[in-house]
């Protein structure tokens, strides 16, 4: 009988390594995990790549990592390479979906021990064995679907997570919106964060993969009585998100098709503080806020932020807008972006 996920527990065959990235999707066909056995001297790493279908840059990075690889030298740990959505990936003309219709994002349905579907008992499979793994840390490769810097996502500033972010960018950011991802199932075990590599397809977004991941494949045990490096650290994430009802896109001009028309380079202010005043987007006369903003705890803050000014959607206090979007797509099944502000230096006791 088939299992929910496929397992290559004893490393991955030579001729798999060698396909292009669609045809070795095309031969995994479902959920998948890899054990590349190293030579047990640390604590086993793990790599999470594809957990939303469109974000191809981790595969093909962690592709590219192993096929130049000196086969001779093992790594001292046992690596985990988690192959996630590969359905998604693969329908349709390749690398376009976040997830399909009839499935759930895979990247919200880990640690819920609810296997009602076949996608959750994979999750769940793969959980299990990355927990008895006793892995050192985890990382969660993604892209953006706007342009954002590269940067890593943290659930806790401790030294050893932090010391794990900064291998691959010192650009941090909180999150503490208990979405039931990977990463946060598995933070109470190990160091875990996920890294996001700029939008994907774009080479230089592939470049800084494969650098930061060679960083963490090549790095010593992660140090944990100590931040060994410096760090901007964003947090107090606050969801924005269009209303259901509203129609709206990116560029262009309010007719009677669309009710919002958000900046078509709304994306270029990721990580930038913007002031009272700036504009997020427009609406016709008389019509009311067509977003909605949530703080982690799911209260609606959208009177603290947001206010409409002559058919204009601006921002009430000066705060720094991140993830945001610039398609549709990824707004309705996500959010259009987050609220942020910058966050104390974490405090760590040796
Ligand atoms: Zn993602």
């Amino acid at each position: 009988m088939d299992t929910p996920h496929r397992r290559f527990p004893d490393g991955l065959p030579r001729d798999l390594l060698a396909l292009g990235d669609r045809a070795f999707l095309r031969a995994l066909g479902r959920p998948t995990l890899i054990r590349i056995p190293g030579t047990g001297q640390q604590a086993p790493r793990a790599v999470v790549t594809l957990l939303h279908g469109d974000e191809s840059t981790g595969l093909q990075a962690m592709l590219r990592v192993l096929r130049a690889r000196d086969p001779r030298r093992r790594y001292p740990f046992d690596l985990y390479l988690v192959v996630g959505n590969v359905e998604a990936a693969l329908h349709g003309p390749g690398f376009a979906h976040r997830y399909l219709d009839d499935q759930e994002d895979f990247n919200r349905v880990w640690g819920l021990h609810e296997p009602t579907t076949a996608q959750r008992r994979a999750a769940d499979g793969i959980l299990e064995e990355l927990r008895a793994a006793g892995l050192e840390s985890l990382v969660d490769v993604h892209n953006n679907t706007g342009d954002n810097p590269f940067y890593a996502i943290v659930t806790r500033p401790e030294a050893q997570v932090v010391n794990l972010a900064t291998l691959f960018t010192t650009t941090l950011l909180r999150w503490d919106l208990q979405a039931n991802t990977l990463m946060e199932a598995l933070h109470a075990s190990c160091a875990a964060i996920a890294v996001e590599c700029g939008l994907p397809g774009r080479p230089e977004s592939l470049a800084f993969a494969v650098d930061a991941l060679r960083r963490y494949l090549g790095a010593p045990p992660l140090e944990h009585d100590r931040i060994v490096r410096d760090f901007d650290l964003l947090g107090g994430l606050r969801k924005v998100t269009v209303r259901p009802e509203v129609r709206f896109r990116f560029g262009g001009s309010l007719d009677g098709e669309t009710d919002l028309v958000l900046a078509a380079d709304a994306d270029v202010h990721n990580f930038v503080e913007v002031p009272a005043g700036h504009v997020l987007g427009r609406v016709h006369p008389g019509s009311t806020l067509p977003v909605r903003a949530s703080a982690a705890d799911g209260r609606d803050v959208t009177a603290e932020h947001f206010d409409v000014v002559d058919g204009a959607v601006v921002v009430t206090a000066p705060v720094t807008p991140v993830m945001m979007t610039r398609t549709v797509e990824a707004a309705r099944k996500d959010c259009l972006f987050y609220l942020a502000t910058e966050l104390p230096r974490p405090d760590v006791a040796a």
